[in-house]
């Protein structure tokens, strides 16, 4: 049987301590023992189903992390604060002083910040590459680099990883292969194209209300106790730990992820279609004019489609920001960053979420100053939107 992330999702069941419907929020930092012999077996992660203390592990984050293991097709998962929250503790764990990581360069602004300007104070260096480049990606790597790093669809050039192949490169320089694929949950799933770790930020699609910031690292057993290990593990030491109230909410949203990403993709493949016929320089993994469409065709799980990303370039930067304020005026979303949420967000990402990259290097990725990257919404109607959306670019003389 093909494997499914939302059937893998659905198959679990959980009860409320009294019954009810959705699992028992556990309102507690703290755990009592029977004995204190199972609290010290437990301090030597040797009682599994224990609870120690929230900061390790609660029921409400495991609940949530065996959903999003379910998802991705891993042995299991931990939840974080934070999308960083994740990414961080990961690198910090696979890598030491000395170490040396090959990355790609088009990945979220935060995770290029940490690798470009923390990572070094502790003697971690990164070198940024092409990732599309398969013989770009293996020259760069070194008898030091631990880490194979990569987006599945990269913020915000919705460039495509190809994982198959970079597992390929990874197992035969005896790298770690860590993919963020927050960009396309359900659609791709790296664990079974040979990712070892994968991680999202669940602000984004997963959680889909924008309400709050959470992240997940899945992967093995192994690795996912070393990240909690209370000795060594990056996870428990740094504290990234998400709220069991949040957890809660989180996982009652994931219940309907399988529907949201159906129609964000639907939304997105009909205006990426439509404004490509108009004329206008579309990038989306859907289209035939991508350059990865026939790769990224062969990764996904094509019932969720190609995701609800695209960018549209309208020529300058003055361009883009009287159109995303039109639009804003006109409620056909907001002028915000992130993603994933039910109304279309847009931003132009080389004054945004890529600042932190320089001018010099945006312009050799191909970073334009007119480029907006679009979230699309969950709107009903796509060609009323559709329509509304060109007479704002019709009166700006974008179109
Ligand atoms: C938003 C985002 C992150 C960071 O997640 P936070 O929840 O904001 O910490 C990481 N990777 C990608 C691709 C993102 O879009």
């Amino acid at each position: 049987m093909k494997f499914n992330p939302a059937d893998n999702i659905q198959d679990l069941q959980y009860f409320g301590e009294f019954g009810g419907v959705n699992p028992s929020i556990s309102d507690s930092s703290t755990y009592t023992f029977l004995s204190a012999k199972t609290m010290f077996d437990t301090f030597e992660g040797n009682a599994d189903g224990c609870y120690l203390y929230s900061r390790h592990s609660s029921p409400s984050n495991l609940y949530l992390g065996q959903a999003l293991a379910a998802m991705e097709g891993t042995e299991t998962a931990n939840v974080a604060a934070s999308g960083m929250g994740a990414i961080t503790p990961v690198l910090l764990q696979l890598c030491g002083a000395g170490d040396h990581i090959v990355s790609s360069r088009t990945i979220y602004g935060g995770t290029y910040a940490f690798m470009k300007n923390f990572l070094p104070k502790l003697n971690i260096t990164t070198s940024f590459v092409d990732i599309t480049k398969l013989d770009v990606v293996e020259a760069a790597i070194t008898p030091n680099t631990k880490v194979l790093y990569c987006e599945t669809v990269s913020n915000p050039l919705l460039e495509v990883a190809d994982i198959e192949s970079l597992a390929k490169i990874a197992k035969k320089h005896n790298l770690k292969l860590v993919v963020d694929n927050t960009f396309s949950p359900l659609s791709v799933s790296p664990a079974k194209m040979g990712a070892d770790v994968v991680i999202h930020s669940l602000t984004k699609f997963i959680n889909g209300s924008s309400d709050t910031v959470g992240g997940v690292v899945c992967g093995t057993q192994e690795f996912i106790d070393a990240l909690r290990n209370v000795n060594d593990g990056a996870s428990m030491l740094l504290g990234p730990t998400m709220d069991s109230l949040r957890a809660a909410s989180i996982l009652k949203n994931l219940r309907t992820l399988h529907i949201r990403m159906k129609q964000h993709s639907h939304n997105a493949t009909y205006l990426a279609e439509r404004f490509e016929q108009d004329g206008l320089k579309v990038v989306y993994p859907g289209l035939e004019s991508h350059p990865s469409h026939k790769l990224y065709k062969e990764m996904i799980n094509p019932e969720y489609g190609f995701g609800g990303m695209m960018t549209v370039d309208v020529g300058s930067l003055d361009k883009a920001n009287e159109l995303m304020e039109l639009m804003q005026h006109r409620n056909l979303g907001y002028l915000a960053v992130s993603l994933g949420f039910y109304k279309t967000l847009f931003s132009a990402p080389g004054t945004s979420t890529s600042s932190e990259i320089p001018i010099e290097e945006q312009v050799e990725m191909g970073l334009t100053d007119g480029l907006i990257r679009f979230s699309i919404g969950l709107d009903n109607d796509i060609k009323r939107t559709y329509n509304m959306m060109k007479s704002c670019m019709q009166e700006l003389g974008i179109l």
